[in-house]
């Protein structure tokens, strides 16, 4: 087992390094017109497929770091250069994700890589989950998946909201409901190969931040996927439909299913806190920067203990949420079951924080602050998602009142 270390080795940093420099001098200088833009920076993910950082290398490299922090620093980095570029870049990683933890390994090697496309024909993928009476409470989805067994295809049926890249993505990796009598038991996880008729997009969102990353509802009219695109096969979703329905009736049956989809959720939830990191250390910077340099009174403003304060509470708070994100990734990586939610406990705090750190600097920064000429403005639009997706920082409240008390807190 790889022991706990604050010390990043030598490839981490020579990882760090490459990755900082792509966000100072690639995504930061494009980062206001982007987000006023608020289209799909195209041209930064193509630079950035260029340079192997948009690869499915260059992530599966970092997600199989032993030590776990591979994946945070690489997301504190690019979340550094801007939250919104950041996400355009990344967003194909939840697609990926869902199935690396799912899907065979013969589904990995076809679809994986179709995500990511190739330097020169970029492509993005999409994880659809969400649904208009299905944000929080993802055991309410009411998109169905029917099994016409004569042509061994699955048909699907329904309407996802709030999908990063739905509708511009390749391959669509949407969730849907195979049985809606066992809840979140009786769902499963389908690939929609590129070009399937049938799957469109609805309305693309017009949001608050992280306008460089696309959102939009995605409309799934009788698509019909070959059986082959259910992830991880018919076999192992009938056997887990039938312990699902034996716990249902009474019997013994197993918690497995629900037990692996949250070990999934609290090895992915540090990624997340990681990119909020970013986005806080972001406007810290630009906030030390400017108390250093602005003079009221005849002084810098950083002289007045009100400002330094602040400062001092802001650098705290980043490295305090660094730490919880660091911890839950390397417990990931090392395969340490999550007693106390420690992976929800990284997200609630990095989101909290970037929110709180952001909301300071633009104080720090007065009518600067609040104007566009500066980026932390920007930045504190973007930490306002941090609280939100990826479970709000209620749910994570939840889970993690949850896990250490062991009662079914509601
Ligand atoms: C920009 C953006 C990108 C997204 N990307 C994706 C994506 O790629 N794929 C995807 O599937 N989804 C995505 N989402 C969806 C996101 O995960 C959901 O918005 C989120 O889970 C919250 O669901 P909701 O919006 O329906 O809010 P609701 O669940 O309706 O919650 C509303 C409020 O009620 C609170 N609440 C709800 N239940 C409880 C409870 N039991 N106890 C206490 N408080 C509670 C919530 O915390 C929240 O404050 C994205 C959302 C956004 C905005």
């Amino acid at each position: 087992m790889s022991t706990f270390s604050l010390d990043p080795g030598p490839d981490q940093i020579a990882v760090r390094d490459w990755l900082h420099g792509f966000a100072a001098d690639v995504i930061r200088p494009a980062a206001a017109e982007w987000d006023e833009r608020e289209e799909t920076p195209w041209p930064i993910i193509q630079e950035a497929a260029k340079v192997g950082i948009y690869s499915l290398d260059f992530y599966a490299q970092q997600y199989f770091d032993s030590s776990g922090v591979g994946i945070p620093i690489a997301m504190e980095e690019l979340f550094w250069g801007d939250a919104g570029i950041g996400l355009a870049i990344v967003g194909t990683t939840l697609a990926a994700v869902a199935v690396l933890a799912n899907g065979t390994d013969e589904q990995i090697g076809t679809w994986a890589p179709q995500m990511f496309g190739t330097p020169d024909d970029v492509k993005v993928a999409a994880f659809c989950s969400s649904e208009p009476d299905a944000g929080s409470d993802v055991s309410a989805l009411r998109t169905r998946a029917v099994y016409d067994e004569a042509k061994d295809e699955w048909v699907l049926n329904g309407t996802k909201t709030w999908a990063t890249n739905g509708g511009i993505a390749d391959v669509h990796v949407v969730v849907a409901t195979v049985d809606p009598t066992l809840g979140a038991r009786g769902q499963a996880s389908f690939v929609v190969p590129p070009g399937t008729p049938g799957l469109s997009q609805g309305q693309k969102f017009k949001k608050h931040g992280i306008r460089a990353s696309h959102t939009a509802e995605v409309v799934i009219d009788d698509v019909r996927v070959p059986g082959h695109c259910l992830l991880g096969g018919k076999e192992k979703l009938d056997e887990r439909l039938a312990r699902a329905r034996e716990r249902a009736a009474g019997g013994a049956g197993s918690a497995k299913g629900k037990n692996a989809a949250m070990a999934t959720f609290e090895a992915s939830r540090p990624a997340v806190g990681a990119q909020a990191v970013g986005i806080a250390r972001a406007a810290y910077e630009v906030a030390l920067d400017y108390a250093k340099t602005r003079v009221q009174f005849g002084r810098p403003i950083i002289d007045n203990q009100g400002v330094a304060f602040q400062l001092a509470d802001m650098k705290t708070r980043i490295d305090a949420a660094r730490l919880l994100v660091w911890r839950a990734s390397w417990m990931a990586a090392t395969n340490q079951p999550f007693h106390n939610a420690e992976g929800s406990m990284s997200k609630l705090y990095a989101g909290e924080t970037a929110k709180w750190v952001s909301s300071q600097a633009m104080q720090i920064l007065g009518g600067n602050g609040f104007t566009r000429e500066y980026p932390v403005e920007r930045m504190h639009r973007d930490s306002a998602i941090y609280t939100i997706f990826e479970g709000t920082s209620e749910i994570q409240r939840l889970v993690i009142s949850r896990a250490i008390s062991g009662i079914p807190i509601r």
